[in-house]
């Protein structure tokens, strides 16, 4: 499939993301499922808030955010990043409070390496630069790092995440006493979001929120 889609990206380079079939980055049928309302993830793992989410992690939003985050299509970061903005917005908790500091999920450091970057920033800073255009006056805090030694999270159990994750991010920033939205890219069992927020609670930052732009379906209400 990779092997497909990395020879549809070297030859039809405009077409879309999703089906390949379109000459635009990102086709009408392809994008609406990320322009849908946020809804919360079915569950979320405990001590987190409820992941606000806008896709089902499904059908061609897999082969996007692949194209996005393995094969350097890096103008999907607006749409990604708006359908993130969407998620956040509807997370942040209402009341009189300024609206916290969005932390992100990083990616590995091999990942990140191989990437030349965290692919998962872009779309944090499309997604702030939307929130505060909106009138909602967010930052971005580039406040975690993996450590390094995490293990390939594909085809492990809900239990296998959480432990091949257990002290797996450090923090590298001031959080303490700090409003924190947490944002990942994907909720697949929530154990990623679960670890970081965990380690900023640790470290004294204050976890109001969470979002992603997607869900895995079982995580979905409906
Ligand atoms: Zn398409």
């Amino acid at each position: 499939m990779s092997v497909l889609a990395d020879l549809i990206d070297l030859l039809l380079p405009q077409h879309c993301a999703g089906c390949g079939q379109h000459p635009v980055l990102l086709c009408d049928a392809c994008a609406r499922p990320l322009r849908a309302a946020a809804r919360p993830a079915g569950q979320a793992p405990a001590g987190l808030p409820p992941p606000w989410t806008v896709a089902a992690y499904e059908g061609p939003l897999r082969t996007i955010l692949a194209a996005y985050k393995e094969r350097g299509r890096a103008a999907l970061a607006v749409p990604l990043g708006e359908a993130l903005a969407t998620a956040v917005h509807a997370a942040l908790p209402s009341g009189p409070d300024p609206p916290p500091v969005v932390v992100w999920v990083p990616s590995g450091r091999r990942a990140v390496r191989r990437r030349g970057h965290d692919p998962l920033r872009g779309a944090v800073d499309v997604a702030v630069r939307r929130l505060r255009a909106d009138g909602v006056p967010v930052t971005a805090l580039d406040a975690l790092r993996q450590r390094g030694r995490v293990a390939d999270q594909a085809g492990l159990s809900a239990k296998e995440r959480a432990a091949n994750l257990k002290g797996a991010v450090e923090v590298r920033a001031d959080v303490a006493g700090r409003r924190l939205v947490l944002v990942d890219d994907v909720v697949t069992t929530g154990a990623s979001l679960a670890e970081a927020a965990r380690a900023l609670r640790a470290a004294g930052g204050e976890v109001t929120a969470a979002a992603a732009i997607a869900a895995t379906p079982r995580h979905r209400p409906w």
